[in-house]
This record gives C-alpha cells, sequence and structure tokens, in this order.
C-alpha cells in the first residue's frame, strides 16, 4: 500500500480565487518527491463545521491529512477551533511558542497583545511544529483513530518553512517505518520534437511496461515533459524504474535535453557556466522576455552579460548594426536581419555567443507571406552565424514563450555541437 495524503485548503480567499492556491503545488511535489501518493485536494471556506466535516471524512480513507490556512490570530482564522472539535480537545499554553512570540515582538519594538498570546494557545493532544518565520506554529495530530493530520499556516512562506523544518521528516520517516511502497520516478526534459512524435516513438514501449510503471507527458512551451512513475517497495523500485527507463532513453535519443528534471533556461545555464562561455541577446517579438527568463535564474550572471531590447525598426538599425537596406528589403522578420542582428550584438557585447529573435506574435501585423506565428532566430559565434524559421501559431504568448524556448535550445545545440567538433 502507498502513503496516501490528502490536501485541503481552507480559506474563502482561495475559495473565491482572490488567492491562487499555490500552496498545494509546493506540497504536492515536495510529498511526491517522498514517495507518498496525494490522492484528493479539497478547497473548503472558512467555515468551523465544514472545516471538521471535511477532516473527518478524508481522515477515513488516507494516511495523512495536510491543511493550510486559517491559523491565524484574526476572526476569520477557525481550523484551531476545529480542530479542537474534531478531537474533542482543549485548549493549553505552549510555552516554548509563548517565549518565541515574545521575543519576537520585544524584536520589533511592538507591545504583547492578548491576540498574539493566544497564538501560543495550542491543542493539548497536537505536537508543535515551530515557525521560525511567523507566530503561527503548525500542529501535528498523530493518532491511533484514524490518519494524522498537520495543520499549517495560509501565508507560504511559514508553511514551506515548517515543512522543511519537521513535516517533511515525519512524513519521511513514516513511509520508511511503516512498510509502505512508495513511487519512484524519472523525469525526460525534451524539446524541439512535437508531443504527438514523442508519442510515437514511445508507444511501442509503452504497452509493454509492467502497470505498476505509468508513463505522462507533460507539455509546455519549451518542451514536453515525459515522467516516468514506478511503485514499488523501496528496495524494490529503483530497480524497475531503471529497467522501464533504459529503452525509453534510446528511442528518445536526441530530442532529451537533460534527465535532471530542470528547466530548459538551467540546463542551458549549467551548460554554458561549464564551458566558461557567454550570452547576450537582441529581442524583438519578445520584448526582454528571454533576458527575464535567463535571470530569473540565481547564479546567471555567471553567463549572462546583457541584451537589446529592439522591437522598433530603427532601434534594430541604429543599436543592433542592421544595415537599413536589409530591413527594406528582406523585412525585420527574416533570415538576414536576424543574422545581422545577431552577428552584432555578439561583437558589441563581447561575448562568446549570441541569439537573436525577430517574429511576429500578434494578433496583427500578420500578411500571407508571413502570417503571425512566424519567428526567425540566429545564434553567432565568433565563426558562424545559423539561423532558423519558425511557425508558433497564432497566439501571442504561446508565440513568445515559444520563441524564448527555441533560441535557448538554439543556444544549447551551438554549445554541444562546438565540443562534438573540437574532440
Ligand atoms: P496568518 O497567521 O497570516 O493569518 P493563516 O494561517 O491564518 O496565516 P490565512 O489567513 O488563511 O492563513 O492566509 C494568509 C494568507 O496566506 C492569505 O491571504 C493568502 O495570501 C495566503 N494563502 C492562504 N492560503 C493559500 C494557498 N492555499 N495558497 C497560496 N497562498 C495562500
Ligand atoms: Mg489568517
Amino acid at each position: 500500500m502507498l502513503f496516501r495524503i490528502a490536501l485541503v485548503s481552507i480559506g474563502n480567499e482561495v475559495l473565491s480565487g482572490d488567492t491562487l492556491n499555490t500552496n498545494v503545488r509546493w506540497l504536492a511535489e515536495q510529498c511526491t518527491a517522498l514517495g507518498a501518493v496525494i490522492t484528493e485536494h479539497r478547497t473548503i471556506g472558512d467555515d468551523i463545521a465544514g472545516i471538521v466535516e471535511t477532516i473527518a471524512e478524508l481522515r477515513q480513507r488516507c494516511e495523512l491529512v495536510i491543511t493550510t490556512g486559517g491559523l491565524g490570530p484574526t476572526h476569520d482564522d477557525l481550523t484551531v477551533a476545529a480542530m479542537l472539535e474534531l478531537f474533542a480537545d482543549k485548549l493549553v499554553l505552549h510555552q516554548p511558542t509563548l517565549e518565541y512570540i515574545e521575543r519576537l515582538v520585544a524584536e520589533r519594538g511592538r507591545a504583547m497583545t492578548e491576540r498574539l498570546r493566544m497564538q501560543a494557545m495550542v491543542p493539548a493532544s497536537a505536537t508543535v511544529l515551530p515557525n521560525r518565520v511567523g507566530s503561527a506554529p503548525g500542529l501535528l495530530f498523530d493518532r491511533s483513530d484514524g490518519a494524522a493530520v498537520i495543520v499549517l499556516p495560509g501565508v507560504p512562506r511559514e508553511m514551506e518553512h515548517i515543512m522543511l523544518e519537521s513535516g517533511l521528516r515525519w512524513i519521511a520517516e513514516h513511509i520508511a517505518s511503516g512498510g509502505y511502497e512508495i513511487i519512484a520516478e524519472h523525469v525526460f526534459v525534451t524539446a524541439g520534437v512535437p508531443e504527438a512524435d514523442l508519442a510515437d516513438r514511445l508507444e511501442p514501449l509503452r504497452t509493454q511496461l509492467p502497470p505498476t510503471v505509468e508513463l505522462a507527458f507533460l507539455p509546455s512551451a519549451s518542451g514536453v515533459r515525459i515522467r516516468v512513475r514506478a511503485r514499488g517497495r523501496p528496495d524494490a523500485v529503483r530497480l524497475l524504474l531503471d529497467q522501464a527507463v533504459e529503452p525509453l532513453r534510446a528511442a528518445l535519443g536526441s530530442a532529451i535535453v537533460s534527465e535532471n528534471n530542470e528547466r530548459l533556461v538551467e540546463v542551458l545555464q549549467r551548460e554554458c557556466i561549464a564551458r566558461g562561455k557567454t550570452v547576450a541577446v537582441a529581442e524583438s517579438c519578445t520584448g526582454g522576455m528571454l533576458g527575464m527568463e535567463i535571470t530569473s535564474v540565481p547564479g546567471s550572471s555567471a553567463y549572462f552579460l546583457g541584451g537589446l531590447i529592439c522591437y522598433a525598426d530603427a532601434v534594430k538599425i541604429h543599436f543592433g548594426g542592421v544595415r537599413p537596406e536589409t530591413i527594406a528589403r528582406y523585412g525585420a522578420v527574416s533570415q538576414q536581419t536576424v543574422e545581422e542582428l545577431a552577428a552584432y550584438i555578439r561583437a558589441a557585447y563581447g561575448s562568446d555567443l549570441a541569439v537573436a529573435i525577430s517574429g511576429i506574435a500578434g494578433p496583427g501585423g500578420g500578411t500571407a507571406e508571413k502570417p503571425v506565428g512566424t519567428v526567425w532566430i540566429a545564434v553567432a559565434d565568433g565563426y558562424k552565424v545559423v539561423a532558423r524559421q519558425f511557425q508558433f501559431g497564432s497566439d501571442r504568448h504561446t508565440v513568445r514563450a515559444r520563441s524564448c524556448a527555441a533560441a535557448m535550445l538554439m543556444l544549447l545545440e551551438r554549445l554541444r555541437t562546438d565540443e562534438r567538433s573540437t574532440q
């Protein structure tokens, strides 16, 4: 049997859509990584009876219920009251939490209030999971009459902190000591090959997988991640997974960009830094999106020098080194324009590699010859410039996101090609 976890998000602001429920995503990812299975997500309002009913019901069909939200000191924070009712429990003072809150209040130069003191009152049967980044501690109800319950604050930073400090360890230990089966996974990060083609390649292998191995295609603008999940006893599951992964790896071949479950931009960063190569960009239709994506990864300054946002033709000419005749003759979205841009930016910024993107993101601006979604991308190194044309469909956001991904993939291919030719 697997260790089953149900996630409950508590809060009217989550129900109404004012708050995007990022907590379930984070918790599901972390718990899955430990080998547990998430069987259910529930989102419910700030209402004691509803909270009691939901947790009571879920405890019948899983090993652990994790709740987030409604743990603070305001009138709409009802989770503790619900837990008292559910387990016929009473509040007791938790001295270490009180001392912690008093210290926090003193450090901030504020006065202790009754409302804050209440945060140190916890149900007698709960184990306190300390919160060192906020005032409301997490609570663990480890019970013999049904599933355990972990109660966490709604603020993502506090919730994550408590889980990383103590909650996840508790789950890992229970899975190990309880003789549960676990789920192990392997992720192939692919790019540049359409999902349907990948599915065709893998279909004969997929139908031969044992029932305890599951294959999923997770497409996004930057490519398709292929996730393989195997279920089994902890001492056997790795072998089962490895046996399933090996033929899939061979079938996917050069479509694989990474097997570390990284984002494409992280692969690019890792490989640029490993080779000591720097990168600059020239962006027209992506308007800085590629630079933003690259710099979203900590440590990007080790290889990314900067870039030019050359949306207007005049900027392509005056700051991007494109000759006016080139644009007049071939247009701003053309092989010639991106090649001149990439070569010029590489030299001007002094980078090892430069990439230039120019396309028609739409919804306006398309012609019969160059419809919306037409994108030219060029990569320059010191020796040559390589350009490619793409057709990314008609949705503006998709065109821009896929342009960024294609640019990163072309940079990556150039890095890897260089390596092969110098070996
Ligand atoms: P506090 O002590 O700050 O009151 P709390 O445990 O009472 O924390 P809530 O009051 O329910 O938590 O939520 C506090 C804030 O945390 C919300 O305004 C919201 O921004 C965020 N939050 C709550 N639930 C979620 C969720 N499921 N996903 C992401 N953010 C959430
Ligand atoms: Mg609150």
